[in-house]
C-alpha cells in the first residue's frame, strides 16, 4: 500500500554502502521505519534528509513492518534554524525532548504537533531558550514529572506577583509572605516573572502560540528553572543540554 504522510525524520541508520533506514515521526504522531535505498549515494534522491530539521511529506510502500521510501518533498524547509547554528542546537534539544518520551507502537499525534510548534516558533524569531522551555514544560507530564506553579503551596495565594521561591519540600512555589527559614528548606528563589510565564506556557493551547518573545535573559532563566524541575522529578539527562550550556 502506498502512504503519503508529512513527518519529521527522527533516527536513521547506515543498512549497507548505499542505503539508510530511517525513522519518521509521521503527523499522526506514529514511529514509521523505511528503507532508503541509494540515501548515500552522492546523487540520492534523498539529498534533502541529510541535513538539519525538515517538515518533508514522505511517500512509502508499506505492507507490514518496514516501509520503503519512494520519495520526498520538503514542506517546511526551516532554512532560518538549520542556517543559524544556537537555533539549531536549541532545535536538536526540542527534538530530544519530544522523542525520548515516544514509545513504540503508540501514537502520539501531540508530540508532532508540539514539534512543528516549537520549530515554527524559531523559524519566526521567537526567543530560543524560551521556545526549548515552552516544549520541556508541555512535555513534563509524559516524564512523570509535575511543576506546580499557580498558588502557594503553603497559604493558596494565588497572586502571582508575590511568588519568590519554588519549594520541593512543598512541590510548588511559595509566596514571599509564607517563605522564612524554616518554610524556605529546600527551596530556590525564582523570579516572578519566570515563574508567571512557566504558568502560562504550563496551561496554554498549543495552537493559541503564536509567538513568544521575552529577552534572553528571561528566557535562559526559565528554561533553567524547568531544568531544574526535570533533575528533581524525571532523571532524564539530555545530551542536547550541555551543547546549549556551551553557547
Ligand atoms: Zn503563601
Amino acid at each position: 500500500m502506498i502512504f503519503q504522510q508529512k513527518g519529521i525524520m527522527i533516527r536513521q541508520t547506515n543498512y549497507s554502502e548505499s542505503s539508510r533506514i530511517i525513522t519518521v515521526l509521521t503527523e499522526d504522531g506514529t514511529q514509521v521505519p523505511m528503507m532508503a535505498r541509494g540515501f548515500n549515494k552522492p546523487k540520492s534522491p534523498f539529498i534533502v534528509l541529510r541535513q538539519g530539521l525538515k517538515e518533508v511529506l514522505f511517500t512509502y510502500n508499506r505492507f507490514k513492518g518496514i516501509g520503503t521510501l519512494n520519495e520526498t518533498d520538503v514542506v517546511q524547509p526551516f532554512k532560518y534554524i538549520n542556517n543559524t547554528f544556537s537555533v539549531y542546537t536549541y532545535a536538536s534539544y526540542i527534538v530530544e525532548l519530544i522523542i525520548r518520551a515516544l514509545e513504540e507502537d503508540q501514537q502520539q499525534e501531540s508530540f508532532y504537533r508540539l514539534l512543528i510548534k516549537s520549530a515554527s516558533l524559531l523559524e519566526d524569531k521567537s526567543t530560543p531558550a524560551a521556545v526549548t522551555a515552552f516544549a520541556a514544560i508541555k512535555m513534563l507530564p509524559y516524564y512523570g514529572g509535575q511543576m506546580n506553579v499557580d498558588e502557594c503551596a503553603i497559604c493558596g495565594s494565588r497572586d502571582r506577583s508575590r511568588f519568590s521561591h519554588y519549594s520541593f519540600s512543598y512541590h510548588g512555589v511559595i509566596c514571599a509572605g509564607c517563605f522564612n527559614e524554616d518554610t524556605g528548606v529546600r527551596s530556590v528563589p525564582v523570579k516572578s516573572q519566570v515563574l508567571y510565564l512557566a504558568g502560562y506556557m504550563k496551561h496554554v493551547a498549543l495552537h493559541n502560540v503564536e509567538s513568544i518573545n521575552i529577552t534572553d535573559e528571561n528566557g535562559k532563566a526559565l528554561l533553567k528553572f524547568v531544568e531544574m524541575i526535570y533533575d528533581e522529578y524525571t532523571g532524564v539527562f539530555f545530551k542536547s543540554r550541555k551543547l546549549i550550556e556551551t553557547l
